[in-house]
């Protein structure tokens, strides 16, 4: 029989772990899962029959089959969809394939101090596993398309551990999952507890839900009497939710739709549903989402609507279907012009799924624009949560740049943390003359406020927009609202006082600053006079168009190498400390002294914007000298 048992991967343990003694209160989401998984496995199935017409059997009669066997306490889902070889199962049963599954589990562990683990399995939906909340066993008895009978696979397990595979004979293709129910779970043998959790949850499968149903019947024999006999009955409505009429569908209807796709808890933010006549004919059921999927940031999480073609399902997410930048939006596209035995190299640069894209694009910032000027509050939910993907737009999507602009919110230096500005708000507090669009790049709100490279700005009244994410200095540097420059404070020369003043200065400085560039050459590019300080002494920018710090540390942090940038040193001429310099200068000449506090006020600078001093020993030398020639002159006057 070719018997094998084996041990589940740490994680799955831990999840199973979690299963088996979860006080999760709407366990019955285990059936919702396996009619999914069953529902995917009969579309893989018929998407593989459009294609490759030799692998498949006559039989395309699609069907789920719930079986209940009371004597047994077993409730089976059984589906003849592509079913699975026997390294397909270990792979999929003995694995956890998503990374979102693990970020949810470490948010179980989180959550577990605070006991709120119950509602997260809800929330999630994590798949096969979920049955074991209900199980004390569970049996897999499938058999893969295209493959004969003796060539099916068992696999069995108790959750605790292992499992064990071995070669099994199935009569027809696909995959029947026998649940053996713990027996405080007996409930789920009920007829109406069946359906009454598929009318909740699964009540828009496309694929027909059989169920066997026990009735009375008047015997043929003896009409006084009755027999019970065995019934099928469907129990699913299969109705195709985006073909109906909008306005016969309430917002449960929408919300339970949204939650089967999206394996979301929440309900979505709001719900686009339209159909398209001309060039492309099409009907979009699109959702805004109000959380974010767990695994939205990482490598796995597949972009894009579900692809129908006349009710037919081609594909699940199809990212030709939608910009990168609203990979948020969850949904179904349905088209009535495009070809059933549609590949996936056919969909990519075809231009009719261009048509369909571009429609997509519109009313989706449509509706976002809609939802930003008219519900404000829902608004900021919303940006909070996917902000930081759509604004991934202006850089990508350069016709839609300005649109994508619009959509933008920013907290600026002039609003409290967690307040809000558009880029039009910003334009309409211009102040007389001013050119650009300032930016700070920080990692609050609170370092923002609190940096010496806006001070100019705040005596001048100037507002300064704060980018608080990483890709926020690719993405904004060159960009361009309605013919307003942005500009980094962190970089380049920044004039808020005019040239004159500037002049005035080079002849009062000149000689000392020069002798600083002469000092500091090894260090800095350059030493000039600030436009941004008021307060501090001095500080170091980067020149125009060199990449800032953070910049620099996500670069290195993606294993890419970046050489130092040499910033410049700005010196705030009208803090005393250069008055002082100045005259020890034209006293003495170049001392060591003078030396001493111009390496002194480098260090100050490079810790003013979070560096390390460049020689911590040096530096502590240096001021303890000071310190102690300073109380040298105090305790002899
Ligand atoms: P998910 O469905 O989110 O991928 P599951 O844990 O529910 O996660 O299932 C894991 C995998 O097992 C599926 O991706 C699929 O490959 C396989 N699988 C589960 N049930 C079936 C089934 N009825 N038929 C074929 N394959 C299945």
């Amino acid at each position: 029989m070719n018997e094998q048992s084996q041990e589940f991967k740490a994680e799955v343990k831990e999840l199973l772990n979690l299963m088996i003694h979860s006080l999760y209160s709407h366990k019955e989401v285990f059936l919702r899962e396996l009619l999914s998984n069953a529902s995917d496995a009969i579309d893989k199935a018929r998407y593989a029959a459009l294609t490759d017409s030799t692998v498949y059997e006559k039989d395309t009669d699609w069907k789920i089959k719930i079986t209940v066997d009371r004597e047994n306490n077993t409730l089976t889902v059984s589906d003849n969809g592509i079913g699975m070889s026997r390294s397909e199962i270990i792979e999929s049963l003995g694995t956890i394939a998503h990374s979102g599954t693990r970020e949810f589990l470490r948010q179980m562990q989180d959550a577990a101090a605070a006991s709120k683990e119950a509602d997260l399995i809800g929330q999630f939906g994590v798949g096969f596993y979920s049955s074991f909340m209900v199980a004390e066993k569970i049996r897999v008895l499938s058999r893969k398309a295209g493959l004969p009978p003796e060539s099916a696979v068992l696999w069995e397990s108790t959750g605790e551990g292992n499992f064990l595979v071995k070669d099994a004979i199935k009569e027809g293709r696909g995959t029947d999952v026998i649940v053996y129910l713990k027996e405080e779970e007996r409930k789920y043998l009920q007829e109406w507890e069946i359906k009454g959790i598929v009318k909740k949850y699964s009540d828009f499968i496309e694929h027909p839900i059989f169920l066997d149903i026990e009735r009375e019947k008047p015997s043929e024999l003896d009409k006084t009497k009755t027999i019970k006999v065995r019934e099928e009955e469907k129990i699913n409505s299969q109705k195709a939710l985006w073909l109906r009429d909008k306005a016969e569908i309430t917002k449960e209807e929408y919300d339970e739709f949204y939650r089967h796709i999206s394996h979301d808890f929440s309900a979505p933010h709001r719900v686009i549903h339209y159909k398209a006549e001309g060039a492309q004919e099409f009907t979009a059921l699109l959702f805004i989402p109000s959380v974010a999927p767990l695994n939205i940031f990482y490598r796995d999480y597949k972009i894009g609507p579900m692809l129908y073609v006349r009710r037919v399902q081609i594909m699940k997410n199809c990212e030709d279907l939608i910009p990168e930048y609203l990979r948020f939006i969850k949904g179904v596209v349905d088209s009535s012009d495009l070809p059933l035995n549609v590949s996936r190299e056919i969909l990519q640069n075809n231009r009719q799924v261009e048509v369909i894209k571009k429609s997509i694009t519109k009313k989706v910032l449509e509706t976002l624009a809609d939802m930003k000027n008219n519900e404000r509050e829902e608004y900021e939910k919303f940006y909070r949560q996917f902000g930081r993907i759509l604004k991934e737009g202006i850089h990508f999507d350069f016709s839609r740049q300005e649109q994508i602009g619009d959509l933008l919110l920013f907290e600026s230096i002039n609003r409290d943390a967690g307040s809000y500005c558009t880029l039009q708000d910003y334009i309409d507090s211009l102040k007389e003359g001013q050119e650009f669009i300032y930016y700070i790049t920080a990692a609050s709100h609170q370092e923002a406020v609190n940096s010496p490279y806006i001070e100019a700005f705040k005596k001048n009244g100037y507002d300064v927009l704060i980018l608080t994410d990483e890709i926020d200095d690719i993405l904004f540097s060159g960009f361009q609202f309605k013919e307003k420059q942005f500009k980094a404070v962190l970089k380049g020369d920044i004039d808020l006082q005019g040239e004159d003043k500037k002049e005035e200065l080079k002849g009062k400085y000149g000689r000392l600053l020069d002798f600083m560039k002469e000092q500091l050459k090894e260090e800095v590019k350059d030493v000039r006079f600030s436009g941004r300080l008021t307060d501090s002494p001095c500080c170091l920018v980067y020149d125009e168009g060199d990449i800032d710090q953070r910049l620099e540390k996500l670069m290195k942090a993606m294993g890419r190498h970046v050489g130092q940038t040499k910033r410049i040193l700005e010196i705030n001429p009208s803090h005393p400390i250069y008055e002082a310099m100045n005259s020890l200068f034209e006293k003495e000449g170049q001392s060591d002294e003078l030396k001493s506090y111009i390496k002194l006020l480098f260090e100050q600078a490079l810790m003013l914007d979070g560096s390390k001093p460049n020689n911590p020993v040096e530096l502590m030398k240096t001021i303890s000298g000071l310190m102690i020639n300073n109380l040298a002159v105090r305790l002899k006057a």
